[in-house]
């Protein structure tokens, strides 16, 4: 059948859940034919009933021996070709699943970078949700997209006219962006604005900032989303990975992106062309669109949304971000422009801090104080001093340094 067959990486989380709603939308037009998640063992389980799945991973290896691994066993061999791993290799190796067309990567973290390269490496399309990839392996990702690029122009795949979608952002801003610059010449953009909600916190001090808890900070004004993202958003990390990941897919020089503070989120980003002429993207604020578009790319299918009305938004503001109090955006903008390995160990130091935060071991404003030192560290010679990115492998290590540092700062 002509469906395109899709393995959804994460599926129990935020993006993951509401990718299979693009799916229940479109039974017609996309079938699941692997799914992975973490720990979650009972959803995975329901989600594989419900679609009719045989490929399935949970990173958790513990969950190998539990009552739970024997019914999601039952349900892949129930499928001739079914196959049931446990471990990260084994969340990995999904993206090879035989058949697959797209993987969407909806892991958190650097955990998704092999993730991600295996899919490209594999000739799939890469539906990109796990910005942090592209922040830590960018430099390897970009060559990889562009291969399947060509091959799938090749083969006839691609549209005719825009870019061939290897690798289709799912971050609202991103998307957003994709859809200014078809049909536009590169030479022609001046700059891509990335908009921001500017979180929770927009407008406080730092001294406002400093008895903040986990659970003030995990109510984001705009988008219901994961923990970690949602604790990024607040501290503007989240837009400071934004524009390293925009640098990458869009091969935006650092000083041509710009973040402006966008309260509404109606804009979900805009590109700024050399004639001062300026196009924006806006909608509702529901992931859905944006998961379906790189889904559904070269075609926009229907979907069960209350469209904007524009009588009754009343105002739009604009505002520009506080990078004394958010330090996070200043310290990701710094690690992009210097690259390398630096934004790999900015990622890490902050994921640890994010879960100490998380997890009641560290302060709000200790989560920008970690992530400074340990970038500090590694510029100062920490694993090597700051190396150019060659591997995936060197990549790991300066993560798994980073995450050593950032505990030991913590502590
Ligand atoms: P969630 O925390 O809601 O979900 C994460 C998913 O990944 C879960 O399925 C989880 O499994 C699984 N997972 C986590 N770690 C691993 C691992 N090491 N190995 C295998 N599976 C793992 O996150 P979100 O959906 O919010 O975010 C996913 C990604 O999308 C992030 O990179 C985020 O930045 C990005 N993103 C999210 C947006 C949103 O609206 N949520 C918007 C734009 C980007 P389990 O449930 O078993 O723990
Ligand atoms: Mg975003």
């Amino acid at each position: 059948n002509a469906r395109r067959k899709i393995v959804v990486l994460g599926s129990t989380g935020s993006i993951g859940r509401q990718t299979l709603d693009v799916v229940r939308q479109h039974p017609e037009k996309l079938q699941v034919v692997g799914l992975a998640a973490h720990s979650n063992a009972k959803l995975l389980l329901a989600q594989a009933a419900e679609f009719d799945v045989h490929c399935l991973a949970l990173a958790d290896e513990s969950l190998a021996s539990a009552p739970v691994g024997d019914l999601l066993q039952a349900q892949a061999c129930s499928g001739g070709d079914g196959f049931l791993g446990f471990g990260s290799d084994a969340v990995v190796g999904l993206a090879r699943t035989p058949g697959a067309d797209v993987v969407v990567n909806a892991l958190v973290g650097a955990a998704g970078l092999r993730a991600s390269v295996e899919a490209l490496e594999g000739g799939r399309v890469l539906a990109l949700a796990n910005k942090e990839s592209l922040v830590v392996g960018g430099d390897l990702i970009m060559p990889l997209s562009r291969r399947v690029d060509e091959a799938r122009r090749g083969a006839g795949k691609a549209p005719k006219a825009g870019p061939a979608g290897a690798l289709m952002p799912i971050d609202s801003e991103h998307g957003a962006i994709y859809q200014c610059l078809i049909g536009e010449e590169a030479r022609e953009v001046s700059r891509l604005w990335v908009t921001a909600s500017g979180g929770p916190f927009r407008g406080r001090s730092r001294e406002q900032l400093s008895g903040v808890t986990a659970s003030e900070a995990l109510a984001h004004p705009t988008w219901s989303m994961g923990p970690k993202i949602t604790i990024d958003s607040s501290t503007l990390m989240n837009k400071g990975l934004e524009v390293i990941e925009a640098h990458h897919l869009f091969a935006m020089p650092y000083d041509r992106i710009s973040v402006v503070v966008q309260p509404q989120s109606a804009i979900h980003s805009m590109v700024e062309f050399v004639d001062g002429s300026v196009k924006a993207h806006l909608g509702t604020t529901d992931m859905r669109i944006p998961i379906q578009y790189a889904l559904s790319y070269p075609e926009r299918w229907d979907a069960p949304v209350e469209p904007l009305d524009f009588t009754k938004i009343g105002s739009l503001d604009f505002a520009a971000p506080d990078t004394d109090t958010f330090r996070c955006l200043a310290l990701a903008r710094c690690a992009g422009e210097t690259g390398g390995t630096l934004p790999a160990v900015m990622n890490a130091a902050n994921e640890v801090a994010v879960a100490a935060f998380l997890a009641g071991e560290g302060t709000y404003l200790g989560i920008a104080e970690c992530v400074e030192a340990v970038m500090d560290a590694h510029v100062a010679g920490g694993a090597g001093g700051v190396q150019p990115a060659e591997s995936v492998e060197q990549l790991e290590a300066a993560d798994a340094w980073a995450r050593e540092e950032a505990a030991r700062q913590i502590r």
